[in-house]
């Protein structure tokens, strides 16, 4: 057996699983193997927002994310066609942005800092769970391990391993870079319009202030949760080119690049004995395909039932998709699920309206109690 606790993945959810156990279960610092298929600074197509979740999450590590290069959003605004609902956060910033080449690779070296051990380069082909340990293939030879923890993202080998026929519910998301125009501001908000989801993409268009090595940019990309997939629906990279025209900007001259994100449904299976999965490979949130605060969030409760298992010598993980629900995470990815069937299939625009335009204190008091601050409930 090469080590009894085996993460596939060093994103957040893994490193999250990592850094919590050495937290609440100090003597299996030491049996933990990180297994990442790239070599940090990894690129990680994402638009790096980070909210208040996210950071209340690291904070409980001991950790503090302004060490990482950022841009502080002070404005979120929730539009249809320009105009709608403006988010600020009492005295701090609504969104925190992030470059997670960056970021991922500040928070393995935090891992690494306190005793975490990380094999880059190690990408794992075959995950084969059997009841006195798992069997792990990669392109470096064979792994041993007592339990695997699958944090390997929302193409993951390790779910396609253990539940290999079951239903997949996948976000198509779209992303490009922009540098700024001579004399443009630093934009200090971000916009999330919803302007194509009439046109049956479920989701919305972003415009995001980023900061890629040292300089100051603009993030842009649109998101589709594919739940109006059923339906006759332009090419998705069509109301993003919309957007950018808008602005002044021809999509064509940059460079896109798209990565699904899974999301979670609560049919999601979650664990097999010895086996569980954290991050997108369980699935992220279903509005925004927000899932960094979420990956953090899963890290913290598996640790928890990792923790208990071995104080049992029981690990059939039995409890997990129980825990999970019962969570503050848990709880926020069914209010988010739920969220996602009211907004997307009442796609007409009266709707889309009324929703950001006109009922902004009842959306205000809705994500405040179901998106944001779940953080504060893990256990
Ligand atoms: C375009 C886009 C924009 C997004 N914007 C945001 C945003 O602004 N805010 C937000 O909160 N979320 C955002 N997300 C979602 C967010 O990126 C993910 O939810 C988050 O990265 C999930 O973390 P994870 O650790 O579960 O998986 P990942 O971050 O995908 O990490 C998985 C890790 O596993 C490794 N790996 C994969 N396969 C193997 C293998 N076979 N062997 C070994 N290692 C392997 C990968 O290299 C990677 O390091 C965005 C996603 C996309 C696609």
């Amino acid at each position: 057996m090469d080590k009894d606790i085996l993460i596939i993945g060093g994103g957040p959810s893994g490193l999250s699983t990592a850094l919590h156990l050495t937290k609440i279960a100090a003597h299996l610092s030491s049996r933990i193997l990180i297994l990442e298929k790239e070599q940090y600074p990894r690129h990680k197509l994402c638009a790096g927002g980070l909210v208040i979740d996210a950071e209340r999450i690291l904070e409980g590590l001991g950790l503090d994310v302004r060490e990482v290069p950022h841009v502080d959003v002070d404005t979120a605004h929730f539009d249809f066609a320009g105009k709608g609902l403006n988010v600020r956060m009492p005295k701090r910033h609504a969104i925190r942005v992030i470059r997670r080449n960056e970021f991922d690779h500040w928070l393995a070296k935090k891992a690494q800092s306190r005793g975490i051990k990380i094999l880059q380069g190690v990408s794992v082909k075959k995950v084969i769970p059997s009841e006195d340990g798992v069997t792990v293939q990669t392109d470096q030879g064979e792994f041993r391990a007592g339990i695997v923890i699958g944090a390997d993202g929302s193409n993951g080998i390790t779910r396609k391993c253990i539940f290999p026929n079951e239903p997949i519910y996948t976000a198509r998301v779209l992303e490009l870079i922009t540098p700024l125009a001579e004399n443009e501001h630093k934009p200090d908000h971000a916009y999330f319009d919803f302007f194509p989801v009439p046109n049956n993409i479920a989701g919305y268009t972003w415009d995001f202030p980023t900061i890629v090595n040292g300089q100051p940019m603009r993030c842009w990309g649109i998101y589709d949760t594919n739940v109006l997939a059923d339906q006759k629906r332009p090419a998705l990279k069509q109301p993003l080119a919309e957007e950018m025209q808008r602005h002044g900007l021809d999509l064509q001259d940059y460079e896109l690049k798209g990565h699904p994100i899974r999301w979670y449904n609560p049919r999601n299976k979650t664990s097999v004995p010895r086996v569980l999965l954290v991050g997108d490979a369980v699935g992220a949130d279903s509005i925004f395909g927000e899932g960094i605060s979420i990956a953090l969030g899963y890290g913290a409760v598996a640790a928890q039932e990792i923790a208990e298992s071995y104080q049992r010598n029981e690990f059939s993980f039995r409890g997990y998709k129980h825990r999970l629900a019962r969570s503050g995470l848990g709880q926020t990815l069914l209010a988010r699920w739920v969220i996602t069937y009211i907004i997307y299939p009442i796609k007409w625009k009266w709707f889309q309206i009324l929703l950001w335009r006109i009922l902004q204190p009842i959306v205000l008091f809705v994500a405040w109690v179901f998106v944001l601050n779940w953080s504060k409930r893990l256990k």
